[in-house]
């Protein structure tokens, strides 16, 4: 049977939501116990987003909550993962030096900023005093800064969310900064279409993008074409088969400045599957046999390692993970369900199934 051995991952862009709590408001998103093991399993690292429900990862003590959290999930697994989180925290107007300061002394590399308008508060201006202060900041502190690159502007369709972004923000925000904070690394996520990958490629090495999975092989057809598809509903909304292709070709290439960030957002069936539906794609209990086959049917399947294991940790310069995780050649079927979430291609088939030892 064929088989296949690879470094075990990065993920540099995951959500692991909350723990269960007792407050049944706060139920929707208290998926941790259910969702993160998946992680755990094949990633020696992942970059763990900011957003939980109730409150937001705002300042250090946020953090150590959060990440004694996973910890805990992460011991509770059985054997123990070789996982450790990377943590961040959200940069938005109210985060304050000294609340990066002290992020940064318990261990935060990154910060993660969402323009206003897309989730909530947010970053409203990339271009005042304050904000240059705080990007000034993170450079000094060698901080890696996280974009989520869209604007939601009147009159702007949802697909040319991340054009409009570039246009207006990244684009100006890179040429200004770049003068001052020459080494300030900055990650556009998920990038989506062509206009994102030949933005990065257009900048210096300090500006990478993540890719996801989902995005590797879904175009707006597999969310509106065919009845809606409110399991591959996603931000940023997948876009034309040219982005798709270009996403493909980009993420096996060889180019160090694109790697893996699958934005792995679960959410509850039944907010999935209603009016105003959450946006997400449960990607994590899937993720490296989706991406083997993906890559094997490009015939690239010796480039998936860089972009899985290599290429994210040479940019947060941190060691390359030890241990290895083992992949076998044999069709399966995805669940309909994990818990109370629908994974990313319910009901489909794959060909490599993932191997726990
Ligand atoms: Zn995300």
């Amino acid at each position: 049977m064929k088989t296949l051995k690879l470094r075990r991952f990065d993920d540099l862009h995951v959500h692991f939501r909350g723990l269960k709590s007792k407050t049944p408001a706060y139920y929707e998103d208290n998926l941790m116990e259910q969702v993160a093991p998946f992680t755990m399993n094949y990633c020696g690292r992942a970059t763990i987003m900011p957003n939980p429900k109730p409150r937001h990862i705002l300042c250090v003590k946020d953090v150590k909550r959060y990440k004694s959290h996973i910890e805990m999930v992460r011991n509770s697994v059985s054997p123990q993962p070789s996982f450790d989180p990377i943590m961040t925290i959200e940069i938005s107007d109210s985060t304050t030096l000294k609340i990066i300061e002290e992020a940064h002394s318990f261990g935060v590399i990154a910060g993660k900023i969402y323009p206003t308008g897309i989730y909530g508060k947010g970053l409203s201006d990339f271009f005042s005093y304050k904000s240059w202060q705080k990007f000034g900041k993170m450079n000094d502190l060698g901080m890696i800064v996280l974009i989520h690159g869209e604007l939601d502007l009147p009159g702007v369709l949802v697909t040319n969310r991340e054009k409009i972004f570039l246009e207006n923000v990244f684009i100006p925000f890179l040429s200004r900064y770049s003068r001052s904070f020459p080494n300030l690394r900055i990650v556009l996520e998920h990038v989506s279409s062509v206009s994102g990958v030949e933005t990065v490629k257009c900048f210096g090495k300090n500006v990478a993008a993540t890719i996801t999975a989902h995005h590797l092989c879904t175009t707006l057809n597999n969310v509106v074409g065919k009845g809606t598809q409110p399991h591959n509903m996603c931000n940023p909304i997948p876009k034309d088969y040219h982005d798709m292709y270009c996403l493909q070709e980009t993420a096996m290439s060889g180019n160090p400045k694109f790697f893996l960030g699958s934005d792995s957002a679960p959410h509850i069936r039944k907010n999935k599957e209603c009016a105003h539906g959450a946006c997400g794609a449960f990607t994590a209990p899937i993720l490296p046999q989706l991406l083997a086959e993906i890559f094997e049917n490009a015939g690239k399947l010796d480039k998936l390692e860089d972009f899985t294991s290599r290429f994210g940790a040479e940019f947060y310069g941190l060691p390359l993970n030890e241990g290895k995780i083992k992949l076998v050649k044999k069709d399966w079927i995805i669940p309909e369900q994990y818990g109370d979430v629908v994974p990313f291609m319910a009901g489909q088939k794959l060909q490599w199934q993932l191997l726990l030892e």
